[in-house]
């Protein structure tokens, strides 16, 4: 690991002066747990590591604005146990599918949505398009686990992110603290003010075209503080996710949904993939087909179809096509209470 300055600032405003200062490469620390194993393989190498832990803000679930606001610093562990989200049962389903107490303890949800990819390319310094002299490498190797949507581009690897298929299909938005997001607002730890910019969590992650480019919009000096999600009284929601290994494991595929159901009816759902794409994968037309249609195992098995119907596998994935089915199908059996795991 090579040297680096560690900071801790005790307000969002001090972050962003710590993360934005000239010719500073600055990187945030959260709960570290992935964090630490990038800079040890020197895949990542900054010369400060901002610690946000000092920020009392970060570390809060509030109401605000016809829902609910979890700091970006809150753990799984935390998340789980605070009953204003009690009726986010999708996001508790990820929680025990992430089967370690330690990581449910230090890990958090912000560092879950900025967490970089696992593909082992990428992990082994062949940087996030895995290429070696323009050749890709998970085109012409290994790609057992890489995406099967979204994989027409450089970008074969698949977003890590666990909590995020979960948040988009609730309709969360981001709050981005840094330079050049355009609202001003109060920083509540210190009474100054920041830049800041809630923005809806499709749009965070993307896709990169450039080994240049990150996997998601924050730029140099930006941080996520703050994740919103609307209140949950009509919906029914649940995340299934496809896991090899009885412990900790990152999923082959998972589906999370939300339905709004008026007298077993569906008034409105939403599908949305993971561990499929190199961003989140909405299913946006197998979510509007649902509408006005009520679930059961054949209802559930043809939306399942449709949202895998366009899938694109890598040459050594096809298997993921239909656990991406089966998990969208069990998701939707299990939000509706046809499905007990
Ligand atoms: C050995 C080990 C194995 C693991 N295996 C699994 C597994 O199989 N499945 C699983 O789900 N989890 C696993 N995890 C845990 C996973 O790393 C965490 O759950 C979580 O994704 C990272 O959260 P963190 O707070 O520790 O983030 P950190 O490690 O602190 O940060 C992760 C990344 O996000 C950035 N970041 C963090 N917070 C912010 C923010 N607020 N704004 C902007 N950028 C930010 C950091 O700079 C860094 O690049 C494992 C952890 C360890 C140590």
């Amino acid at each position: 690991m090579k040297p680096f300055e560690y900071a801790r600032p005790t307000t969002e405003a001090e972050a962003v002066e710590f993360l934005g200062e000239a010719g500073v490469q600055a990187v945030i620390l959260a709960g570290g747990t992935d964090l630490t194993s990038l800079m040890r393989a020197e895949l990542v190498s900054p010369t400060r590591v901002v610690d946000l832990k000092q920020i009392p803000s970060l570390h809060q679930v509030t109401r605000l604005e016809g829902g609910v606001q979890i700091g970006a610093l809150v753990t799984l562990a935390d998340l789980a146990k605070n009953s204003l989200l009690d009726g986010y049962r999708s996001l508790f389903d990820v929680v025990d599918g992430v089967r370690s107490i330690q990581v449910q303890g230090s890990g958090t949800i912000g560092g879950d949505l900025c967490h970089l990819p696992n593909c082992w390319y990428f992990r082994k310094g062949y940087g996030l398009l895995g290429q070696e002299n323009g050749i890709s490498l998970p085109e012409t190797g290994d790609n057992r686990y890489h995406a099967i949507f979204g994989n027409e581009g450089a970008a074969k690897f698949v977003n890590a992110s666990r909590f995020a298929p979960a948040l988009m299909a609730w309709g969360a938005k981001v709050r981005i603290v840094g330079p050049s997001n355009k609202t001003s607002s109060r920083d509540r730890s210190s009474g100054s003010s920041v830049d800041a910019e809630w923005l809806p969590l499709e749009y965070f992650h993307v896709t990169p075209k450039t080994d240049q480019q990150g996997n998601t919009i924050l730029k140099p000096g930006q941080f996520v503080s703050h994740i919103w999600l609307p209140d949950g009284n009509q919906i029914s929601s649940a995340t299934y996710e496809v896991l090899q290994m009885e412990g900790l494991d990152w999923p082959l595929a998972t589906a999370s949904v939300c339905l709004d159901v008026d007298g077993g009816f569906v008034r409105d759902a939403s599908i949305v993939m993971g561990h499929v794409a190199p961003i989140p994968w909405v299913a946006d037309d197998a979510s509007r087909w649902l509408s006005g249609r009520q679930i059961d195992e054949d209802t559930a098995g043809m939306v399942a179809d449709f949202a895998v119907l366009s899938a694109k596998p890598l040459s050594m994935n096809e298997y993921k096509v239909q656990i991406a089915r089966t998990a969208v199908k069990r998701a939707l059996l299990k939000a509706t209470g046809q499905l007990e795991v």
